[in-house]
């Protein structure tokens, strides 16, 4: 009988490319295996040895013009971040970095973001993809003591470039290539060496980094050698054919970003840990991207977040209209409310999420959930926050505390994984694969021919989803009961087997439940070590579990005759009532510690610190009218039609 099964599920998985393969065999599991186990897990809390000085970082931050792009005419804030050693967060202390744990990294980045998105990138990258971490991990020795400390120090900015106009989300498929050929001296002597031909574009820093960490697929059409395939190479700014003439402009927002061209000439010692590493390139790129997904993408989106909430939880009690302030509006509340909604998760998840990554876990999946999940929520609440600052979020200038965070939000949303296909492709119909207690060593059985692991594997996955499909009849409710269901309903949607890949809709839907789970649980675990609010734990739990019953309900209904049996879990989608809406703005604004925690790691400065100082006048004073006009005023610029002398005649 398993002689059968084995061919039949043979024949149903799809082909696996190289690149798949290696994504799938990256990183580590945790939360989002137990919960495909139908379990809640934890992390334990950290306690965390913070390292960089907060008031040097305070200095720069302060210094810093916030009406001022940043590039291309403001870059030497660049070299003095750099020079501050605020790109060596992922070096070693050995050579001259200050290695930070994940949750110091995030709160910094966090804060950096606070005071604008530019600068948030700009030390983003460095501490993320640029070649800092990949030359720790995989560097010759010659390459680290070479490297490291010029990174650390600042005399080296990076960048990373993988992506060109032809390898986009396919981020290997068409890359550039580089040919090994053999050049002779003078005397007839040979040396091999990798010519490229670099095409790369909407490359961070590009413009201004000096070493470039480069990404291409290295061809030896005369087998000079055993290794061919994706191959990563660092390169310096003085390279002989390298061109960095041109660069983008990413909606304005004010970091440098641009391309990397030319046919270039290296040897092997350029590649990133010498000749062995040849063809490894995308299996290394899969075990760093971690840190840009689970880390620095959630942290910009903390940062906004965090602002908007603040700024609007400010500006409401100050503007009115129709004779009262806009926090005494329904429709407002609502918006408001949403807006602290997804906050909360944000904050909650990477707060969790920040703890497994400093307990040694490499999560895959859950990265993808925290980039795709804390990206977009990050643009609901933008969205919110900008119907209710009204024409004073849409004119630029002073007061508009979100046109930086609004204009940057499709930045997140499509870098590192764009989010379409993170949440169609990569959360559930490849992360099925890692997160499943068993298929993938099936998957794994299969590909090897291995007819013992395959029938081991089998029976494991037979007996858990029989075991997890009856307790779903025997309601717990609350989340266990959720997570419950979502692990059955996993079983029969994983039938589907390689279709899933087709069906991007069926797996996005299970991707957001999936994601929704991981997000509920940090929020538990949020509540838990800080205990903010009880009402507002359950607010947002309840919130999240409604969404993903609304989605559960879905899925079953577009399953085939399987949704027969799923029926009993097209359970009920509990209200939340127009009362409940109105009791939670109330314990908003009446739980000091909600906003206190909303506030936490938001670099105070310009508008925002105009709306702490008016919270402490008395209304009736000169200075709180004067602060009010300050606040709701809109910037105005001398319109060049207008002659004053004409007029004044
Ligand atoms: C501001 C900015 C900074 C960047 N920085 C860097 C950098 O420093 N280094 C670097 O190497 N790259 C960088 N990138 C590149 C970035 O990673 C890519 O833009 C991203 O991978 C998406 O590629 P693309 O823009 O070509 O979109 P495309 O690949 O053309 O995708 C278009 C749309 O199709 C969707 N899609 C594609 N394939 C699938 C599929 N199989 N299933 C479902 N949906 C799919 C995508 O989700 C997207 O919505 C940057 C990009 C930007 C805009």
């Amino acid at each position: 009988m398993y002689k059968q099964l084995f061919s039949i599920i043979k024949s149903k998985i799809p082909k696996i490319s190289k690149t798949e393969l290696i994504a799938l065999q990256s990183g580590t599991t945790f939360i989002d295996r137990s919960i495909l186990k139908g379990e809640i897990a934890y992390p334990e809390k950290q306690n965390i040895n913070y390292k960089f000085s907060e008031t040097k970082l305070n200095l720069l931050l302060d210094k810093f013009n916030i009406n001022n792009k940043i590039y291309p005419n403001n870059k030497t804030i660049i070299q003095e971040f750099a020079n501050n050693k605020l790109f060596s967060f992922l070096i070693d202390e050995k050579y001259g970095g200050i290695k930070l744990s994940v949750n110091e990294l995030s709160d910094i980045l966090t804060k950096i973001t606070t005071v604008d998105p530019a600068l948030g990138v700009i030390v983003m990258v460095p501490n993320s993809l640029g070649p800092g971490e990949l030359i720790t991990l995989y560097g010759t020795n010659a390459q680290k003591d070479y490297y490291l400390p010029k990174l650390s120090n600042g005399e080296m900015i990076p960048c990373f470039g993988l992506t060109g106009p032809n390898n986009g989300s396919d981020a290997t498929g068409n890359i550039d290539k580089g040919v090994v050929f053999k050049e002779y001296d003078s005397m007839g002597n040979s040396k091999l060496k990798i010519k490229i031909n670099l095409n790369k574009r909407y490359i961070t820093l590009a413009p201004v980094a000096n070493l470039m960490g480069i990404a291409f697929e290295l061809e030896d059409p005369n087998n000079f050698l055993d290794n061919s395939g994706v191959t990563l190479a660092l390169v310096e700014r003085k390279h002989p054919g390298l061109i960095q003439n041109t660069y983008h402009n990413p909606l304005n927002a004010g970091f440098p970003n641009g391309t990397i061209k030319g046919t270039i000439v290296i040897d092997f010692d350029d590649i990133i840990g010498g000749k062995e590493n040849i063809g490894n390139g995308w299996k290394m790129l899969m075990e760093c991207l971690s840190a840009g997904r689970a880390i620095s993408l959630p942290a910009t989106a903390n940062a906004s977040s965090k602002v908007a909430s603040y700024g609007i939880y400010n500006y409401i009690q100050v503007r009115d209209q129709f004779k009262m302030p806009l926090s005494n509006m329904e429709a407002i509340q609502e918006k408001f409310n949403n807006m602290i909604y997804n906050t909360w998760v944000i904050q909650s998840s990477i707060n969790m999420t920040n703890d497994i990554l400093d307990s040694a876990h490499s999560p895959s999946v859950i990265s993808a959930i925290m980039k795709q999940q804390c990206t977009e929520r990050a643009r609901i609440v933008l969205n919110e926050g900008m119907d209710i600052h009204g024409g004073a979020g849409i004119c630029v200038g002073y007061n508009n505390f979100l046109e930086k965070y609004y204009k940057s939000v499709p930045i997140g949303i499509s870098v590192e994984g764009s989010n379409t296909l993170t949440r169609s492709l990569i959360i559930f119909a490849q992360g099925l694969n890692k997160s499943h207690p068993y298929i993938y060593d099936i998957l794994d059985s299969i590909l090897t021919n291995n007819h013992d692991k395959f029938k081991t594997n089998f029976q494991n996955i037979f007996k858990m989803s029989t075991k997890l499909y009856f307790k779903t009849f025997f309601s717990k409710n609350g989340l266990e009961q959720q997570v419950l269901d979502y692990a059955t309903l996993t079983n029969f949607v994983a039938l589907k087997a390689g279709a899933l890949k087709r069906e991007q809709m069926l797996s996005g839907a299970m991707a957001d439940i999936f994601g929704n789970l991981y997000l509920a649980i940090s929020v538990k675990y949020y509540h838990k070590h800080y205990n903010v609010s009880d009402k507002l734990t359950n607010y947002v739990i309840s919130r999240l579990m409604n969404e993903n019953q609304q989605k559960i309900n879905h899925v079953i209904d577009n399953l085939g005759y399987e949704k027969y049996m799923l029926m009993h879990m097209k359970r009920n989608v509990k209200p939340i009532y127009f009362e409940d809406e109105r009791s939670i703005f109330s314990e908003i604004v009446s739980n000091p510690k909600i906003i206190a925690s909303i506030k936490d790691n938001i670099y105070v400065k310009g508008i925002i610190k105009d709306f702490e100082e008016i919270q402490n006048l008395d209304e009736s004073s000169v200075q709180y009218q004067h602060l009010k006009s300050k606040i709701i005023n809109v910037d105005e610029t001398k319109n060049p039609e207008y002659n004053d002398e004409l007029w004044l005649k």
